[in-house]
């Protein structure tokens, strides 16, 4: 199942992808969460609920009538990882890491699947990373490696949009891989039951040029070691994302360095998720933000 968060008609709710058409389950399973997390917190019976509702006819809205926004839009963690492809790891250089190397992404930092990148004011080292995302469908902690499967809700395609010159610039990557727009997830929530995660051909173009060529077969640490890993430390929740780091050809490893600019196109597919497709465009002026104190609603 292609679970979705959408909108239309100025809404946003949850549903399925079903070929030309997607199933609004707010309209088709009216007693279930309208919300991603909800949902799937809602665990097996609210997926066998989504389910029954696919067979049916109510709720049916044409594909292209509705805007897809990350499956996930705020996700209550972003966590991902770096040198995680052995391809990777190679072109840089360095050494294998012998645990993962992790940092998080801001919730902030998550877009929509079609929705524009901001390159920002304050940098032109911009960068894609096109990433393997898991996402957590039950909430956990002490996860063994061969029970991960049981806590993961689905993957979905993530782009690792990075900053180059501030995340190396400082000893945490954090400044660097967390702005506004910077985590474009999607374009939908492939179920696990439909997945298997560890072979799987990972591509990303910039304007039709492939620079990303790969499998999930390279991963050092796979999804399900990552999830034993990081839940050795922290519980993981229902929607939390896991971004599974990226293959070799990022823009600041080619040689001239390729940094994005406005008006590239980013387009990342793995195979069996479907693809992601963002433009770049400046950091538009009305980012510049102080909410008024006095704001009701
Ligand atoms: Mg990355």
């Amino acid at each position: 199942m292609k679970l979705i968060t959408f909108s239309h008609e100025n809404r946003t709710r949850i549903g399925v992808h079903d070929g030309d058409s997607v199933v609004d389950l707010a309209d088709a399973a009216p007693a279930l969460p309208t919300e991603m997390c909800a949902f799937l917190a809602a665990g097996r019976a609210a997926l066998d609920a989504a389910r029954s509702a696919v067979a049916g006819d109510q709720g049916r809205l044409d594909a292209a009538s509705v805007r897809l926004l990350a499956p996930i839009p705020k996700p209550s963690k972003v966590l991902a990882v770096g040198l995680n492809y052995r391809d990777h790891i190679e072109e840089t250089g360095m050494k294998t890491p012998e645990i993962p190397m992790i940092f998080n992404k801001q919730s902030t930092s998550v877009t929509g699947p079609f929705d524009p990148i901001h390159v920002p004011r304050a940098s032109d080292k911009l960068d894609y990373e096109g990433e393997l995302a898991v996402v957590i469908g039950r909430r956990c902690r002490h996860v063994p490696r061969d029970r991960a499967a049981e806590v993961i809700a689905g993957y979905c395609v993530a782009d690792d949009v990075s900053v180059r010159d501030w995340q190396m610039r400082s000893a945490t990557f954090t400044m660097g891989k967390s702005w506004d727009t910077h985590c474009p997830l999607g374009p939908w929530l492939t179920t696990a039951d439909e997945v298997e995660p560890h072979t799987l051909r990972l591509e990303t173009w910039v304007n039709g040029e492939l620079r990303q060529n790969s499998n999930t077969e390279q991963l050092l640490f796979d999804c399900f070691t990552l999830v034993e890993h990081l839940s050795t430390a922290f519980t993981l929740e229902p929607g939390d994302v896991i971004s599974t780091g990226t293959p070799s050809g990022a823009g600041a490893l080619m040689n001239p360095r390729k940094y994005l600019v406005a008006g590239d196109v980013v387009k990342v597919e793995i195979e069996g998720l479907g693809a992601i497709e963002n433009t770049c465009i400046e950091e538009p002026a009305d980012t510049v933000l102080i909410e008024p104190s006095d704001r009701i609603g």
